[in-house]
């Protein structure tokens, strides 16, 4: 097993075979993030730090998954990434044929007969982009395309879901806070310690690192 281990693992989903629930930016994230993680020397890193040999678990994952779905498990990763489309209101006539409260998973769809338009409760919207895709009439648009980020998920011994980070966050900013991450764990895990155990001990201690890169709170999306 040792001679396979490369010191990361970048993981995706379907989504770029095709699959028709995709929400996130069409780009090559995935392969970016690889190219990241390659000169981020993570092999050599682990061969001074970790006694005895190296095994898949010691890798540094990160997780791609291209709608709120989740098929890739982006909450059990060092890393996970999930797309968002953010469904906007557009002004155009709605004909309320009810198709984007019919979809949505998470009833954050209404419909309210005296305006003729819909309503959308942005805390209970996962930013899946489904009602836009079903409306007929282009009431519902979507906004943007970007991604949610988690970190410090495992499984293991002590399994932890991964923490979501507010706000979401263009490839640009992805790729920053990816790069963050593995400096910080390269900094201070010896022994194998994976990244999700160090971010939860030293979390306050990230927070001021990651402070320049993560939006606020009540941005959302
Ligand atoms: S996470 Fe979404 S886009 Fe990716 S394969 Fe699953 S359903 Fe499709
Ligand atoms: S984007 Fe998805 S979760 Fe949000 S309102 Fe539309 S269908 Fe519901
Ligand atoms: S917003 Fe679109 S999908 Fe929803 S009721 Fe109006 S026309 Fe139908």
């Amino acid at each position: 097993m040792e001679k396979e281990v490369r010191g990361y693992r970048v993981e995706n989903c379907f989504g770029p075979q095709g699959c028709k629930n995709r929400a996130g930016p069409e780009n090559d994230l995935a392969a970016r993030i690889e190219s990241l993680l390659a000169e981020k020397e993570l092999l050599e890193f682990f061969k001074k730090s970790v006694k005895g040999p190296l095994k898949f678990h010691h890798e540094f994952s990160v997780a791609l998954a291209d709608c709120p779905n989740a098929c890739s498990r982006p909450q059990i990763r060092d890393v996970g990434i999930i797309g968002a489309a953010v469904p906007e209101i557009t002004g155009e006539p709605c004909s309320m044929c009810g198709e984007c409260v019919d979809v949505c998973k998470e009833e954050a769809v209404r419909l309210e007969e005296t305006g003729q338009v819909p309503k959308i409760d942005r805390s209970g919207c996962l930013n899946c982009g489904q009602c836009a895709q079903v409306c007929p009439t282009a009431t519902i648009g979507i906004q943007r395309r970007a991604c949610k980020i988690l970190l410090g998920g495992k499984l293991g011994r002590h399994p932890r879901l991964a923490d979501p980070l507010p706000g979401c966050y263009e490839a640009k900013e992805v790729l920053d806070i990816v790069s963050l991450c593995v400096d910080f764990y390269k900094q201070h895990s010896r022994g194998g310690k994976r990244f999700a155990q160090l971010y939860a001990e030293s979390r306050h201690d990230f927070a001021a690192d990651l402070a320049g890169l993560i939006h606020d709170e009540k941005k959302g999306c």
